[in-house]
């Protein structure tokens, strides 16, 4: 099966006991034992549930893994991954990561014990340099938040390869739809599957794929230990997401470009971050790894903190919202929403600046959101 016809099919089609061409939600949290000692394959919600199984399935189909494991929220799924390592843990990752994820590394697992070096992920030699006898993990993301810098999936593989290193790659912004990096060898792949896979903001949940049976059995393990599984119905509507994921990201894609070109030659717009357009970094290796370059554009304003204000406050399709990957366009202010929780002179240094604007292109009519975009850049002008 190709990729689009795995994403409407599922990894299990009909439901076999009913035919349903829908796999059905099956809202229960515990199961009948067929005899003591004997159930049919499941006996509680928390360990394992029809629904979020053909979920786990599918993505893990769809990323070309073996395993998959659903969570409440891409959160759940990252905490669940970093159970995996025990107290005295290094751990190295890339220095434009997402929010959440820092605030995760430095303000809960180090209280654990678990040390953390950041670092420009796409720099070898400094990767290299960080390694020391404790370093168990590197956690990259595929495609960078909210600078849209891509990573040389293949050499971060290379390197934690040669040092026997668990690899994790943070997939939520390209999806598989883009690039798969388990076929380049990386160990477990995390989604929140609250943006693209799902795609309508209407689900928080997460995701974690992985090839390796040992890892498999592990995440399962600490999936029920844990407790941080998602629930039947959120599944079940993530699945009816992935069924339109091909569609809708092409769709985004061609909004998007359409809108960093638009951008680009704006005189309100200092700078496009946008892989699709040549002078981004990560054009080249973008053209390279990925089938596309995506539906997220980030730009930097001119005229500073009022300019960001007056445009966020203008805007009237784009939706003044965090989160992105919906087919809603969303638009937002790293500095003080989604990396508020980085300190200030992290963030700086990520290249993550106060005059920095993230949309996430939705699947409205492009000439619809062009028209609000310079309504609202010239607004912010005005200022
Ligand atoms: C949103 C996001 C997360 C966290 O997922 P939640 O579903 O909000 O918990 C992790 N990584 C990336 C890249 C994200 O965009």
């Amino acid at each position: 099966m190709r990729f689009e016809t795995e994403a409407v099919h599922g990894a299990s089609g009909p439901d076999p006991l009913t035919g349903a061409v829908v796999p059905p939600v099956y809202q229960t949290s515990t199961f009948v034992f067929e005899d003591v000692g004997k159930t049919r394959g499941y006996d509680y919600s928390r360990t394992s549930n029809p629904t979020r199984k053909e979920l786990e399935l599918t993505i893990a189909a769809l990323e070309g893994a073996g395993h998959g494991f659903a969570f409440a929220t891409g959160m759940a799924a990252e905490s669940t991954v970093m159970h995996l390592l025990k107290q005295g843990d290094h751990v190295i990752a890339q220095e434009d990561l997402y929010g959440g994820t820092y605030r995760l590394f430095e303000s809960v697992m180090n209280r654990f014990g678990l040390e953390f070096t950041f670092l420009d992920i796409n720099d070898r030699r400094s990767i290299e340099k960080a390694i020391r006898p404790n370093t168990r993990m590197v956690w990259f993301e595929t495609v960078s938040n909210p600078l849209l810098n891509v990573v040389d999936i293949q050499m971060i593989a290379d390197v934690a390869g040669g040092h026997g290193l668990l690899t994790v790659a943070d997939n939520t912004l390209p999806t598989p739809y883009l690039v798969r990096p388990v076929e380049y060898g990386i160990d477990l792949v995390v989604h929140s599957t609250t943006k693209y896979l799902n795609g309508h903001c209407d689900v928080v949940g997460g995701a974690v794929v992985t090839a390796s049976p040992e890892l498999a059995e592990r995440m399962q393990f600490l999936s029920n230990a844990l407790g941080t599984c998602a629930s039947p119905f959120d599944c079940w509507l993530v699945l009816r997401g992935i069924r339109t994921l091909p569609i809708r990201m092409r769709q985004h894609e061609e909004n998007a470009r359409a809108i960093a070109a638009f951008l680009n030659a704006h005189p309100a717009v200092k700078e496009v971050f946008y892989p699709g357009l040549p002078s981004h970094p990560s054009h080249q290796l973008a053209a390279r790894l990925l089938k596309g370059f995506g539906g997220m554009v980030s730009f930097e304003i001119h005229g500073g903190i009022p300019s960001v204000n007056s445009f966020l406050r203008t805007v009237k399709y784009f939706a003044l919202a965090e989160s992105l990957g919906g087919v809603h366009s969303l638009a937002e202010h790293p500095a003080t929403m989604s990396h508020a929780s980085m300190p200030e002179e992290f963030r700086k240094n990520a290249g993550i600046n106060d005059d920095l604007i993230r949309l996430s292109i939705g699947i409205e009519n492009v000439d619809d959101l062009i028209e609000d975009l310079s309504r609202s850049l010239a607004a912010g002008q005005r200022q």
